[in-house]
């Protein structure tokens, strides 16, 4: 093997350490201050831990619920599925196969997950675009701190990285419908500090509050508070002239004409990656990507004998300026692989790291894998675990993209 640059010292397990080792070795590459999340934290046996003690009975109907935090009835495992810690396929049989109004919901926010990385895995990019709609938006918009509903989404967002899909549609839809933000500047917010944050899932569920790649606009008003956060309002000093007492004014949003990608492929390979594992060349390291972190990732458990590689993207990061607690949030994860592993973590541009290597790598379905992955001379490509392999159908709607794949 190539020799490689020496790699930042590797951080030893626990909040603390991971905290330091943001705030020494990642500096310049986030935009807070160095925390880590007040709820979650990462790792594999964070992640184990978390799906043994969910416990899908009650889900449907508290699936919702926003406040006080015991009424939460949401499972909380998207950080862990975000980064691949957990698979959808893996998170499906974990709830078993007795049929139930709780299992069918949700298998069916499952789906959405699914759904959500087929659509990015197709548009890619695209997504950055409206591709139903086009709502009105001006730049800048300042959140009412004083409503008690927005200022508790805003803390659990910012502190915790972490919303139930309810207060983000809140959110999304006060951004966008009531304040006349761009929907694209409210992704970003929420990029910034959600530990699940992805372009796939996010965008999905921007587009699809906002209006922008749906057929309506999700409307917020105090009747969704006084039902999912019962007593919130109570505590709210606007109260007697509360800002979303009435049903919002929707607006007659411009169509945009649709993307011939949303109907149909042009690249189902470039889509879903190899359907088993592709071996080129013999690989002499694992390059681990923020989309396949478990223990379990498929490249990491065939070679188990290879060091693994994993780089902070320099100039990605420095672009995104992330909240600091989802750089926590991998390093928690990156330490816990390195008690098992010998894993080498740097601060680089990836292209520029592993040129010269012949990576094992699981196949990540985002534009930034595909870009970094034909620059180098991958050696093992390993499936991704999809719950559905793309068939290449329409990703125009939901339910049209589950009518074409059957299921
Ligand atoms: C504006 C907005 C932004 C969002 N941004 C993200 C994001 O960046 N990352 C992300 O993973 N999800 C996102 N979602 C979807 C959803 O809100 C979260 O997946 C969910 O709240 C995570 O909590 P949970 O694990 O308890 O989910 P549960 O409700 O318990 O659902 C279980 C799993 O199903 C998946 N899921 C549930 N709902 C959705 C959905 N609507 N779309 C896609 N997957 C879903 C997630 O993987 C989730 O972990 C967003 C939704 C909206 C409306």
């Amino acid at each position: 093997m190539e020799a490689m640059p020496e790699p930042l010292p590797a951080p030893a397990t626990g909040r603390d350490a991971a905290e330091r080792f943001v705030a020494d070795r990642l500096t310049g590459l986030y935009s807070d201050e160095v925390a880590g999340s007040e709820s979650f934290s990462g790792g594999q046996g964070a992640a184990d831990a978390a799906l043994a003690g969910f416990n899908v009975a009650g889900y449907a109907s508290s699936r919702s619920e926003v406040w006080p935090s015991p009424r939460q009835g949401a499972s909380r495992l998207s950080p862990y599925i975000r980064h691949g810690l957990l698979t959808l396929p893996q998170v499906w049989s974990h709830v078993g196969d007795k049929p139930s109004r709780d299992v069918t919901q949700f298998r069916d926010e499952l789906r959405w997950q699914e759904y959500a990385r087929h659509w990015y895995a197709r548009l890619g990019t695209v997504t950055r675009h409206s591709l139903r709609h086009e709502p009105v938006g001006s730049t800048s918009v300042t959140l009412n701190q004083e409503m008690a509903c927005i200022d508790l989404c805003t803390e659990e967002l910012e502190s915790d990285g972490w919303l139930v899909n309810q207060a983000r549609m809140w959110m999304a839809s006060h951004w966008t419908v009531r304040e006349k933000g761009r929907w694209q500047d409210g992704e970003q917010y929420f990029f910034t500090h959600l530990l699940d944050g992805s372009r796939a899932a996010n965008r999905l569920g921007w587009q699809w509050t906002t209006g922008a790649g749906s057929s309506k606009q999700y409307g917020f008003s105090r009747w969704q508070v006084e039902k999912r956060a019962p007593g919130l309002c109570g505590q709210c000093e606007l109260s007697p002239a509360c800002p979303v007492e009435h049903w919002p004014e929707f607006d007659d949003l411009p169509k945009v004409e649709p993307h011939p990608l949303l109907r149909r492929t042009y690249d189902i390979t470039a889509e879903a990656g190899p359907a088993a594992p592709h071996r080129r060349k013999t690989p002499d390291v694992v390059w681990l990507t923020a989309e396949s972190m478990a223990l379990h990732d498929p490249a990491l458990a065939a070679n188990p004998d290879l060091p693994v590689v994993f780089v902070f993207d320099e100039p990605l990061l420095s672009s995104l300026q992330l909240s600091a607690k989802r750089l926590v949030f991998l390093v928690e994860t990156l330490a816990g692989i390195a008690e098992q592993r010998e894993v080498r973590l740097y601060r680089d541009r990836p292209r520029v790291l592993l040129a010269g290597h012949t990576p094992a790598v699981t196949f990540a379905p985002v534009p930034g894998f595909a870009r970094i992955a034909h620059s180098l001379s991958l050696g093992e490509v390993h499936p991704f675990p999809w719950l559905s392999r793309p068939t290449g159908g329409s990703v125009a709607s939901f339910s049209a993209w589950r009518k074409g794949l059957g299921v």
